[in-house]
């Protein structure tokens, strides 16, 4: 009984000192009121004081005893997020995004965007099958290998084979073997002999000599340009 009273003085003691957090009345002024309504509803050792409504002050109306697990489990019932202008408890959002309650609680904890807290897959799903799933020019044959997160055979439109990471594909940041960074170089490098050729006048502004580039054209005339 002792022990229970030592107890109970601590728990007390540490929710008096918690910032923002509200104590009715009754319970600050009697320390014997808090005590006789914990014993009298299920305090005990192995026990802590659970608000019903988190956002509710510490009474006897809102208050009971239970386990850790139980607490958690309130905490994530009771703590909302919005997303996209909805808002919905931690734990229907987690229902409903098929991602665990304490997965998306903990990266919502570290501050991650809700978007991503939502939709980032977890290791097991980056794991998933993506053999016949196309990513741009590139079609996925087989999982090649695994090293901390998994490479896939590909094969790209043009034909060339590639290994490419699974998180690159998925975010997008690979569609090709690299056929098309190799297109639009030479288009641009295309584009640049199109250009007008350079002209070589003479005195009476009549053109004597054409050449394809600045180079071509210091070449054959001995004049720096
Ligand atoms: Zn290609």
């Amino acid at each position: 009984m002792k022990q229970r009273c030592c107890n109970l003085n601590s728990v007390c003691s540490k929710n008096y000192g918690r910032r923002g957090i509200q104590i009715c009345e009754e319970w600050l002024n009697s320390f014997e009121a808090f005590k006789e309504w914990s014993l009298s509803h299920g305090y005990s050792d192995l026990l802590s004081i659970d608000r019903i409504n988190t956002n509710g002050n510490y009474s006897p109306s809102n208050c009971r005893w239970v386990t850790t697990a139980e607490q958690n489990r309130n905490r994530r019932d009771n703590r909302y997020i919005t997303y996209d202008g909805i808002t919905k408890t931690l734990t229907d959002w987690a229902r409903e995004y098929n991602i665990g309650c304490k997965a998306l609680e903990r990266r919502v904890n570290l501050g991650w965007d809700i978007h991503k807290a939502l939709t980032y897959p977890t290791k097991k799903e980056e794991l998933k099958d993506l053999t016949g799933v196309k990513f741009g020019r590139l079609t996925v044959v087989s999982l090649a290998y695994i090293k901390n997160c998994a490479f896939w055979n590909c094969v790209c439109e043009c034909g060339t084979l590639r290994i490419i990471r699974g998180a690159s594909l998925t975010g997008g940041l690979t569609k090709s073997c690299g056929c098309i960074q190799k297109e639009k170089a030479s288009k641009i490098a295309r584009g640049r002999d199109y250009k007008k050729p350079i002209v070589q006048i003479d005195m009476h502004g009549k053109i004597i000599a054409e050449y394809q580039s600045p180079i071509k054209a210091s070449v054959a005339t001995g004049i720096a340009n």
